[in-house]
C-alpha cells in the first residue's frame, strides 16, 4: 500500500513554537520504500504515537527540501532512529548542499551514520527504491530550497514547498496530487521569508488542475480562517478537488 501521511500540518515560526499543528513533516511509503520528508520538530515523536506506529528504523531515507528548522529541527534524531543509534549504517540523506556547508543543520557524526548523502540540485532526478523524484528549478526563498515532482504510481505527487510566488512557479509542477505548503491566508509585502499565500494556491492550481490539491504547513492566519474552510471555498470556487491537511492525515494513494 502506497500512502503519504502527515505527521504535521504547522508552517512558519509561531504554529511551529506554539505547536498549535504537530511539526513533524510527512511519511511517504511507496512499495516497500519509506522516505521521511523535512522531519521539523517533533518528527520523532509524532512516528512513535502514530497509530499504527511508523518506525524510523524501516525508513530508506530522509529528505529535506530545505534547511529551515521547521523543515529539519529533527533530521538528527531521525537520522540516528533510522540507522538504530548509528549502529546500523544505511539510509539515504538527501538536503540541499547549504544545509551541510557553513551552519549546518546535520551533525558531523550523524553525518557517519548515513550510507549515502545525495546533495539536492535544481533539475535533477533522484531515485530511492520504488520512489523516483526530480527537483523543479532552485524556490525562492532565503535559503537554498527545492520542490519535488514524485515520479510514483498510481499517482504522481508534487510538492510545492516553501516559496515566493514567481511566475514559472505554475509550470514546474506536474502532479495528479499537488501538495502546497500555504503558510499565509493573504500575500504580504514585507514577508521576509517569502512564502505562498492562498492567492498564489488559486493561480498554480487554476493552472495545473491537480486531480487533488492538498494544502498543508499553516502559519498564523491560515489557521485562524479555518484551512477547511479555506479549502472548501476554493474548490468551489475552481471546480476542482482541495483538502486541508490536519495532524494524522493519511493519505492512501490507491483511493485518490
Ligand atoms: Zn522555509
Amino acid at each position: 500500500m502506497s500512502f503519504i501521511k502527515f505527521l504535521g500540518t504547522a508552517g512558519a515560526r509561531f504554529v511551529v513554537m506554539k505547536q498549535l499543528r504537530a511539526s513533524g513533516g510527512v511519511w511517504l511509503s511507496v512499495g516497500k520504500t519509506n522516505l521521511y520528508i523535512d522531519p521539523g520538530p517533533g518528527a520523532l515523536v509524532r512516528c512513535l504515537n502514530s497509530k499504527p506506529r511508523l518506525e524510523p528504523s524501516t525508513l530508506d531515507g530522509i529528505l529535506l527540501t530545505h534547511k529551515h528548522l521547521d523543515h529539519s529541527g529533527d533530521v538528527n534524531v531521525m537520522i540516528e532512529a533510522m540507522t538504530e543509534g548509528g549502529f546500523k549504517k544505511r539510509g539515504v540523506l538527501f538536503a540541499p548542499r547549504d544545509a551541510f556547508e557553513e551552519d549546518s543543520v546535520v551533525l558531523k557524526y550523524v553525518m557517519g551514520y548515513v550510507e549515502k548523502v545525495e546533495v539536492l540540485k535544481e533539475d535533477s532526478e533522484y531515485r530511492i527504491g520504488d520512489v523516483q523524484f526530480s527537483t523543479a528549478r532552485r524556490h525562492q526563498h532565503r535559503v537554498e530550497t527545492y520542490g519535488m515532482n514524485f515520479e510514483i504510481s498510481p499517482h504522481t505527487v508534487s510538492l510545492v514547498t516553501d516559496t515566493k510566488f514567481f511566475p514559472e512557479l505554475p509550470n514546474l509542477y506536474r502532479g495528479e496530487i499537488m501538495v502546497i505548503h500555504v503558510v499565509r491566508l493573504k500575500p504580504i509585502g514585507d514577508d521576509p521569508i517569502d512564502h505562498l499565500s492562498m492567492e498564489d494556491v488559486r493561480t498554480i492550481i487554476k493552472k495545473t488542475k491537480p486531480k487533488l490539491t492538498i494544502l498543508t504547513h499553516f502559519g498564523m492566519t491560515m489557521i485562524k480562517a479555518k484551512p477547511w474552510v479555506v479549502a472548501a471555498e476554493l474548490e468551489k470556487e475552481l471546480g476542482l478537488k482541495v483538502i486541508a491537511a490536519s495532524d494524522g492525515m493519511k493519505l492512501d494513494l490507491e483511493e485518490v
